[in-house]
């Protein structure tokens, strides 16, 4: 058997690989990061120039400590780098009465509102009268209400995926772009990873494949893992100054179905033209190199005619850009972050079933504690592969 040549390996740079190679060579692991395509790159889940974050996590009371953990490491590497990651615009989560029907813990609004009061983060209940007087593009029914954080905004992802390779190289870490790995063998003594163009020793493999990872797992956990296809949409704005940081939020609705749920986001400097807006569909599933990419007439039209018109003025029915993105989806929508089955030697993160942006950095820094020490700051108990064993 030959010796090692890296204390660690990550499969896939994305949000959760890039992360994770930034905090293990910054902890002075000899560490190589390897990824099919060029990353930041437009194939899996971590494009479309911004991201929302919030302070108080509606998904669950778990995800505090990786989100305000996040958040400092954002503000590091903005220091780091010279760019600015986070832009400050608040958030709102707009739902009406039938909000409880689908979205994590059922009624997001409140979910929100409880845990923004147990950890002391500001926010407010709007009702729809002073939703309007304060924010007079959007168009809410009498009996929708929202939850409104000002401290929440978004992120830039393809400048925190950049910063954190960025910053991985610098500490030493190598990086294989445009090769795709095939398989790994762990044993007692290290791990061997077979890609596309070579073979690799170390002591640890990091498994962040995002809509990929099932490739590395047994059968028995495939199952509990879906992808599926959801579209990013840019609408010309009659005038985008209005959608800036600093003057419009990211807004979050919750219609009455799970079909009519909805999102725009503010309009970032030096962003993509136009404002982005988003839906989510849960009901058809696909295979990340099989599905389409292509986004159709009907699909925008629905975006504008159906789901934005009711809701938001200042846009024109012109989409200046759409984006295909791939949310990796758990039963439970919650995240996979576990040791891999075949060996403790191997880490798995990557199903982060659509809200794992904002925590990234911070899954990261404990997917390289779990890989380089075993064990985590984190309680990761709620993430397991095991859980969806039949
Ligand atoms: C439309 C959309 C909107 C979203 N909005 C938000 C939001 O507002 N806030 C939020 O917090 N989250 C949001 N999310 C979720 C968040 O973006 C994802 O959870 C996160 O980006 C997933 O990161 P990842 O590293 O798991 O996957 P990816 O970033 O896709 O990374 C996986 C990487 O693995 C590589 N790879 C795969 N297989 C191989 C292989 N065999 N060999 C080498 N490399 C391989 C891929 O090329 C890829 O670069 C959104 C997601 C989508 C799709």
């Amino acid at each position: 058997m030959t010796a090692a040549q890296y204390d660690l390996i990550v499969v896939g740079l994305g949000a959760m690989g890039a992360a994770a190679l930034y905090q293990a060579s910054r902890r002075g692991a000899r560490a190589l990061g390897i990824d099919r395509y060029q990353p930041p790159h437009i194939m899996g889940s971590s494009h479309g120039d911004t991201r929302i974050t919030r302070e108080a996590v509606g998904e669950g009371e778990v995800y505090m400590p990786f989100v305000k953990r996040s958040n400092a490491i954002w503000r590091e590497l903005e220091m780091a780098s010279g760019r600015e990651l986070f832009h400050r615009s608040g958030g709102l989560i707009i739902g009406g009465q039938h909000a409880a029907a689908f979205h994590y813990q059922g009624d997001f609004v409140a979910a929100s509102a409880r845990i923004a009061e147990k950890h002391g983060i500001d926010y407010e209940i709007l009702k729809s009268d002073t939703l309007r007087q304060r924010f007079p593009l959007l168009q809410p029914r009498d009996s929708d209400r929202a939850y409104y954080e000002p401290g929440a905004g978004v992120l830039r992802p393809e400048r925190c995926i950049e910063a954190q390779l960025e910053q991985a190289q610098a500490q030493g870490a190598r990086i294989h772009t445009g090769e795709k790995v095939i398989s790994f063998a762990a044993s007692a003594d290290g791990v061997t990873v077979t890609s596309e163009r070579g073979r690799y020793r170390a002591g640890k493999l990091i498994l962040a494949a995002g809509a990929w990872i099932s490739e590395f797992l047994p059968a028995a956990q495939r199952g509990g893992i879906r992808v599926n296809r959801q579209v990013i949409h840019w609408f010309e704005a009659e005038d985008r100054r209005q959608f800036l940081p600093e003057r419009f939020p990211f807004v979050i609705w919750i219609g009455d179905t799970q079909e009519d749920f909805w999102s725009v986001f503010p309009a970032p400097p030096a962003g993509m033209p136009g404002v982005k807006l988003v839906t989510e569909q849960y009901h058809t599933s696909t295979q990340p190199d099989a599905v389409s990419r292509q986004v159709t007439e009907a699909e925008k039209a629905d975006m504008f005619q159906r789901l934005t018109v009711p809701r938001l003025r200042g846009l024109r029915e012109k989409c200046l850009h759409a984006e295909v993105c791939l949310y990796t989806l758990t039963r439970d929508e919650h995240f996979v972050i576990d040791f891999h089955p075949a060996s403790q030697r191997v880490v798995v993160a990557s199903p982060c079933s659509g809200h794992g942006f904002k925590h990234s950095a911070a899954v990261g820094e404990t997917l390289a504690q779990l890989a380089l020490d075993g064990g985590c700051a984190f309680d990761i108990s709620a993430f397991t592969l095991a859980r969806f064993d039949a």
